[in-house]
């Protein structure tokens, strides 16, 4: 077995013999506990014939564990000074391909369908960098790709949001555009001191398990998403208030609206927060008609 990438020796030895410096702006907090990555791997149920597909490798230390316990690992980075570390640490590891680019700028189902022939498990793992959490997952679910499911270090704060319940002050549309995809649980709570250099907030580790059909049934899932959004606006206001200053010529439409939300039995001075998922469904589809 070769010796793991992910201890504080063996990464600062790494990071000093290609003068490696961090770019804050690239989210850049690597893992130095190899307990911590055993883990994340664990939650991602991997077999021999699961192919993933990791985001941001930084130096390997995730990737090694991966392709230790699957048949392929995709690596997509973004910062080209890490090419030629990765070409080093993942030498041992031909299962591992790494690809140099944006993951919000690229063709995930292309890199499927040509580097994953062959294999129907096919899961996203990673340790994504903070600063663009929530765009890479709406990217991963919105486009509908043949995955089975997501398990990704991120911000606890965001983890929250993601698998809040309505009535909790972390609800709101993030929890619902994930959960209408997905189950979301949070597995782990991780401490800032596994990282280098440490991040200034807590960390946690989600797993999202793709639905077979979504959560709730709708006519349009860019209407029922704008409604939702509309809905959590100003929080402090009334579901009324904000679709009618949200939506499109929301304020000329007050009372269809007002009528609307008691045809769904939705009492117009609640908040969004308060409303569940099969609500805004419920909802949304009655509004259609008026704004399409
Ligand atoms: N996987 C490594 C680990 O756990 O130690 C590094 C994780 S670090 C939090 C995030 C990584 O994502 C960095 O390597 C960074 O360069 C890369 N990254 C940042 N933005 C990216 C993007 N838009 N597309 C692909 N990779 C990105």
């Amino acid at each position: 077995m070769n010796k793991d990438i992910a201890t504080p020796l063996r990464t600062r030895a790494i990071l000093e013999k290609y003068g490696f410096s961090f770019k804050k702006s690239l989210g850049q907090n690597f893992l130095i506990d190899t307990n911590i990555l055993k883990n994340i791997v664990d939650h991602a149920g991997l077999t021999d014939n699961t192919g993933v597909i990791e985001i941001g490798p930084g130096i390997g230390a995730l990737t090694e564990q991966l392709a230790r316990n699957s048949k392929k690992v995709v690596a997509l980075e973004i910062d080209q000074r890490l090419l030629p570390i990765l070409k080093d640490t993942l030498g041992p590891y031909p299962n591992t391909k790494i690809i140099h680019g944006d993951v919000l700028k690229a063709d995930v189902s292309k890199i499927i369908n040509e580097e994953f022939a062959g294999i129907n498990d096919i899961t996203v793992v990673a340790n994504l960098p903070y600063y663009v959490t929530t765009p890479i997952i709406m990217k991963l679910l919105e486009e509908h790709l043949p995955i089975r499911g997501i398990v990704v270090m991120l911000q606890k704060e965001v983890a929250d949001r993601i698998s809040a319940n309505p009535g909790s002050k972390d609800y709101g549309s993030l929890s619902i555009a994930v959960q209408y995809y997905t189950e979301a649980e949070t597995v782990m709570i991780v401490p800032k001191t596994v990282f280098v250099p440490q991040p200034n907030v807590d960390s946690a580790v989600i797993r999202l398990t793709k639905r077979d059909k979504p959560a709730v049934s709708v006519i349009e899932e860019e209407f029922f998403f704008l409604v939702t959004r509309a809905s959590f606006a100003q929080r402090r206001k009334t579901i009324l208030n904000n679709l009618t200053s949200q939506l499109p010529n929301g304020k000329e439409m007050k009372d269809e609206i007002v009528a609307t939300l008691h045809e769904a039995d939705i009492d117009p001075g609640r908040r969004g927060e308060t409303l569940s998922i099969e609500e805004f469904a419920h909802l949304s589809n009655l509004l259609y008609p008026l704004f399409r």
